[in-house]
């Protein structure tokens, strides 16, 4: 293999970092390009997602590059969901009935900062900051960027460019507006936008300040209300990254309606008021953070006459209530580098075969877990509070904790098994779902069974399922 071959990575976010990383170690000589200033030196604004769940199929890409051990001492394990009612009662539905099935969540900047740290420690890595993607000349792998510094633009040209620019990708913006091959391309928004808030850390000086944290630490907190919903990851120093899911309008309460500072206390009062002692500047906070968008993004192909490739949410944007857009960017990393393995035994290497082959393995499992996640939002706001949903996620919690082996929950087999892809976790675990649901319903699971029992009539009516599908 030729690996003096000119990689340009254009996007040093969460999957382009990883990627410059990868193809420095694999031997290449990589330029990553950011559009933003170097977040080592620079707070960047508010607004993208502080805080992160990172699970299995991330941790696989992270383990590839050598940094898995690094990036778990940035981690907060999250056992369950800590789902919070309106009056303020808690209860903790584990994510697994296997003990060592966790999330963690982790610092947005924090990991991108380590992976640009190992990224730089790399001799043939040249990092380049400010520098926005403008255009990219498809068939000839250059591309052109704005210098914010001298405000001029360079054209940086390579043997191939990836495009890991993130969900309102340049790159991919060029591929959209060529016209020299047919490009299919989706986005659709979720009515729902989403705005940070920040529950702090206790101050030393107070009484119940033991551990920093003012509600369960090892949690991923959810307050599920039907239309809207709030959710709070845990930080290091002992705060909570809080997001509200909230639909921008037509609704009792929603972003268009929530205008003044009364609203919002009325708002959080009625349907969080356990939160709203946790946030001190509450109405402060809401009326200076932005409000995000939430989409869905679909393309085909992600390749450019062998020598451009999108990945991340460049190539598949998704909304994050499964918490796997990093984790399948990461993944997309772990799978474009098993495929260049084989390729790396050639004297040049065919990418325009290479990115072919990446792409007919990789896009169903992308567009799956696109669409599971729009689930998951339904799932999240809407069923948690259930409790049909519950006694199903109880029972399942029962089957993981007693046969470990021989069970696996959608969300085990999305978030823990990596060994699988998204699109075969989708089938099966879409058809145990509509399995327990179904039983339970018409009662057919009742107490006199043991739980072995129990396990067996859901294998037989899920493959009864999967059999009809
Ligand atoms: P990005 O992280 O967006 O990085 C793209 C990079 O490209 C950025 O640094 C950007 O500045 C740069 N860039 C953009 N345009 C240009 C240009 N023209 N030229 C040069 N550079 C450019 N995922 C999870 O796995 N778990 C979660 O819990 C989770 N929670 C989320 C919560 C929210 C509210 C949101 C919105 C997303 C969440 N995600 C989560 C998804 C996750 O953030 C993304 O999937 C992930 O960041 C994708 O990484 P990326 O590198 O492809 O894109």
């Amino acid at each position: 293999m030729n690996k003096t071959q000119n990689i340009l990575i254009i996007g040093a976010g969460l999957c382009g970092s990883l990627l410059a990383l990868r193809m420095a170690q694999r031997g290449f000589q990589v330029t990553l390009v950011e559009k933003r200033p170097d977040l080592r030196k620079v707070t960047q604004d508010a607004g993208r997602s502080i805080n992160l769940a990172l699970s299995n199929r991330g941790l696989r890409g992270l383990r590839l590059a050598g940094v898995e051990d690094a990036a778990k001492k940035l981690c907060i394990p999250m056992n369950g969901r800590m789902i919070h009612d309106k009056v303020g009662n808690t209860f903790l539905s584990p994510y697994s009935g296997r003990k060592d099935e966790y999330i963690n969540s982790i610092s947005r900047p924090g990991l991108n900062m380590l992976l640009l740290d190992e990224a730089e420690k790399m001799p043939n890595v040249k990092i380049i900051f400010n520098h926005a993607c403008e255009e990219v000349d498809l068939e000839n792998a250059s591309a052109t960027f704005k210098d914010f510094n001298s405000k001029n633009e360079t054209t940086i040209s390579a043997d191939v460019i990836f495009g890991t620019d993130g969900a309102g990708s340049a790159v991919r913006k060029s591929m959209y507006e060529s016209h020299k091959f047919l490009f299919s391309f989706s986005q659709q928004w979720l009515s729902h936008g989403y705005k940070e808030l920040e529950i702090p850390a206790f101050p030393e000086n107070e009484t119940n300040a033991e551990t920093g944290y003012r509600t369960y630490k090892n949690a991923l907190h959810i307050w599920p209300r039907g239309e809207d919903m709030l959710i709070a990851l845990p930080n290091l120093d002992g705060s909570f990254t809080v997001t509200l899911f909230l639909p921008y309008e037509n609704s009792e309460y929603c972003f268009e309606n929530l205008t003044s500072p009364e609203m919002v206390h009325e708002y959080f009062n009625k349907e969080f008021p356990d939160v709203v002692e946790m946030i001190p500047n509450l109405s402060e906070e809401f009326f200076t953070n932005p409000i995000g968008p939430l989409g869905t993004v679909k393309c085909s192909p992600w390749n450019a006459f062998g020598k451009v490739l999108l990945l991340g949410d460049a190539a598949h944007a998704i909304v994050p209530f499964y918490g796997q857009g990093m984790n399948a960017s990461f993944e997309d990393v772990a799978v474009f580098d098993e495929i260049l393995e084989k390729y790396s035994s050639e004297k040049t290497i065919n990418w325009n075969n290479l990115f072919k082959e990446y792409e007919a393995l990789r896009k169903k499992d992308t567009d799956a877990i696109a669409d599971l996640a729009v689930d998951n939002f339904h799932e999240m706001k809407e069923h948690t509070a259930m409790e049909i949903f519950q006694r199903k996620r109880k029972l399942e919690t029962a089957f993981e904790a007693e046969f470990p082996e021989e069970y696996y929950s959608k969300y085990a087999l999305v978030t823990f098994k990596e060994s699988i892809s998204y699109s075969e976790a989708m089938k099966r675990g879409r058809a145990q779902d509509k399995a327990i649901l179904n039983l339970l319903d018409d009662g057919k699971i009742t107490d006199e069974m043991s739980l072995k029992e129990k396990l067996e009539l859901v294998k037989k009516e899920t493959e009864g399922i999967l059999h009809d599908d």
